[in-house]
């Protein structure tokens, strides 16, 4: 594995060292958590995903942006949706093929720790985003739709109609 450019990425087997890395870590007492103030740049997915649950779970949280509204990032030009090896139309998905599909696609220049990591969790960043009320494209049936994207072999991207991005946004900005 790869472990220049300081990557932070702890040391171990590919499939357990976040779980061993997250075990390891201490944890911060209920009690305790508005004791602490974090402090997050940038305002795009990643950084307001961030905001949103640690200012859930009790932290205070400022949030930095350069642009003229947070909602501004890059982020907001994501259309095509969010991929999870959940694996509802039973088409063979798992989350070691939705890992590798990730590298390829990435033309394998992509950190493959983050990415198996990715890979590992985007089973619950779906279900985090519906809980927190990501209107994520239903079929009639009303479960979840997916769709097969960007030259994937399985229909794993679950999407918003309007614009994923968006989407994701509007509910994760709001206060
Ligand atoms: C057209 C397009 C379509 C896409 N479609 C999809 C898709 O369908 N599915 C998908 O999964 N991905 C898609 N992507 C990729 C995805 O949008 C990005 O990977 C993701 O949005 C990156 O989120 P981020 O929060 O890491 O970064 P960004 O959204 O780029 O946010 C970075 C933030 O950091 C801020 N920042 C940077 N430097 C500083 C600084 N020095 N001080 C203060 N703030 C700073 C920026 O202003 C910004 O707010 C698409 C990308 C594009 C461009």
């Amino acid at each position: 594995m790869r472990t220049d450019f300081q990557n932070a990425v702890p040391e171990g087997e590919l499939e357990s060292l976040w779980d061993n890395h997250r075990f390891a870590m201490k944890l911060v007492s209920p009690a305790n958590k508005h004791k602490y103030r974090v402090l997050i740049v940038g305002t795009g997915l990643a950084g307001a995903s961030a905001a949103a649950s640690l200012s859930e779970q009790g932290f205070h949280v400022d949030v930095f942006c350069m642009q003229d509204s947070p909602r501004r990032a890059h982020s907001i030009a994501a259309q095509g949706g969010i991929n999870a090896a959940k694996n509802y139309p039973n088409d063979g998905d798992t989350i070691w093929r939705l890992f590798y599909d990730t590298i390829k696609g990435g033309d394998y220049r992509s950190r493959e720790a983050n990415v198996f990591r990715l890979a590992q969790v985007a089973n619950n960043i779906i279900d985090q985003c519906v809980a927190q009320g990501v209107p994520f494209a239903r079929d009639y049936g009303g479960y979840l739709d997916n769709r097969s994207f960007g030259g994937a072999q399985v229909s794993r991207t679950f999407y918003a109609r309007s614009q994923t991005g968006n989407s994701c946004y509007w509910v994760r900005m709001q206060p």
